[in-house]
């Protein structure tokens, strides 16, 4: 028997419009309320909860229903802050959780007060189940992932070990539909690219503007940044974009599976992905997911005021995306190697520093979000690679696996959202009772089989 979510869909509403409203821009975060209001939600019906708060105002949640024990918890994880919101640049107020043309709109609508609410939701639903689950279910809202974590899941990490005894963990970063061609598919993140930050610093003498050198500090700079091309740098499947290239291919047929994984093995990427069924457009969105990369977002050097003055200094700063496999050792050399220029110092800028990790799509979670996915919304689970980096990095240092599952449909033709981080971000208040009831069927079935 499925779960029972009896008037528990409009409530997500609700609870989804509140979280919005409680403003945890971070900096400062002030998670704390938000930590508050979700134990006041679940604490009645029995379920444990504990707010920790290891800076003031920076609060974490803890919140067990605790099961048999038979088998290890299952972690449902999110983040309660999130990033500025600029009034003047959006139609509607961002922490007033207003209703327009079918969605929530407001900072954190989608990333991810959406995926709070309905691990609370899912947590009053097994609650009032009134039969043990043969695992806890324990939901940790925690503080921080926007600057890193240090104040949520990186310092439980640290802090309270004991928390961690656990199965694996339920987080954002998948669940997107993916069409291609004819076969819709729903991503399930079970790997994440890790950052890689550099400061490139080039020096030489200075002197009078009207005598121009070739070996000054700016040209040294720039001549080098050119030396990166497109920013595209080496380039490596992953098992799990290889296992979701060849799924997606053998949706298609027999035969563009073949084509796909002998393309694969040579290492020819966006022929692969043509055999598998991606066009143009795919092919070149998800081209970060094959290789190291390296954006310059920064640049400094002299001063305006002072044209007439060469400088001595050129610096610039790049963000640097890796691989889950590469270390920082690894990509130095790589950038350092096509930099033939030992005048410019390629250093990691103020330890930004994070391995990529990958979980294996062996396990049994994995098995349970494929099932219940192909039961209720007719379509295939492939594993995914995020291109940005979540809180999973904290988890997957303790080996336990994560895997970024908030299903969300397709919208309908001619609806347009907004995403994580952008203005007006919204979330469509359709997809809630889907995502919920999705979900909340994978937690059930994960605790009772
Ligand atoms: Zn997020």
């Amino acid at each position: 028997m499925p779960l029972d979510f009896q008037g528990l869909e409009d409530r997500l509403i609700d609870i989804v419009r509140d979280l919005v409203r409680i403003d945890t821009t971070n900096p400062p975060g002030n998670e704390v309320e938000a930590a508050r209001y979700l134990a006041d939600l679940l604490s009645p019906v029995g379920i444990e909860t504990e707010i920790i708060e290891p800076h003031p105002g920076r609060g974490n949640l803890v919140a067990r229903l605790r099961g048999t024990g038979e088998k290890k918890p299952l972690v449902l994880m999110g983040h309660l802050d999130v990033v500025a919101a600029n009034p003047s640049d959006w139609s509607y107020p961002p922490f007033a959780a207003e209703i327009h043309d079918g969605f929530i709109w407001g900072r954190g609508s989608t990333d991810m007060k959406d995926m709070i609410g309905i691990s609370a939701v899912i947590m009053l639903a097994l609650a009032r189940l009134g039969q043990p689950l043969k695992r806890d279910v324990v939901m940790m809202a925690t503080a921080d992932e926007e600057q890193g974590g240090d104040w949520g899941m990186g310092w439980l990490v640290q802090h309270r070990p004991e928390l961690f005894d656990v199965a694996c963990a339920i987080n954002e970063g998948g669940g997107s539909s993916l069409q291609v061609g004819d076969n819709l598919f729903y991503t399930c993140q079970s790997a994440e690219k890790g950052v890689c930050r550099t400061v490139w610093t080039a020096r030489g003498k200075g002197g009078h503007g009207s005598h121009p050198r070739r070996d000054i500090a700016t040209l040294q700079l720039t001549r080098a940044l050119n030396q990166i091309g497109d920013g595209y740098l080496e380039a490596r499947v992953i098992d799990t974009m290889r296992v979701a290239l060849t799924m997606i291919a053998s949706a298609r047929s027999a035969d563009a599976m073949e084509r796909t994984v002998a393309l694969l093995d040579q290492g020819k990427i966006p022929e692969a992905m043509a055999a598998a069924g991606f066009d143009q457009d795919g092919i070149e969105r998800y081209r970060p997911m094959f290789h190291d990369t390296v954006s310059v977002t920064g640049l400094r050097a002299g001063d305006p005021r002072y044209i007439n003055v060469i400088p001595p200094v050129a610096t610039a700063y790049l963000d640097g995306r890796i691989l889950p496999g590469q270390t920082s050792r690894g990509f130095l050399q790589q950038l350092r190697d096509r930099v033939s220029n030992d005048k410019v110092e390629i250093e990691i800028y103020e330890r930004q520093y994070a391995q990529g990790s990958e979980s294996s799509t062996d396990a049994p979670i994995f098995q349970t979000i494929s099932q219940v996915v192909a039961e209720q919304c007719n379509a295939q689970v492939i594993p995914w690679q995020c291109q940005g980096a979540t809180d999973a990095k904290h988890l997957l240092s303790l080996g336990i696996p994560v895997y970024g599952f908030v299903p969300s449909r397709p919208l309908p033709e001619g609806v347009e959202g907004a995403g994580p981080h952008a203005n007006n971000e919204r979330v469509w208040i359709e997809n809630l009772p889907f995502a919920l009831h999705i979900l909340g069927e994978i937690a059930y079935r994960f605790c009772t089989d």
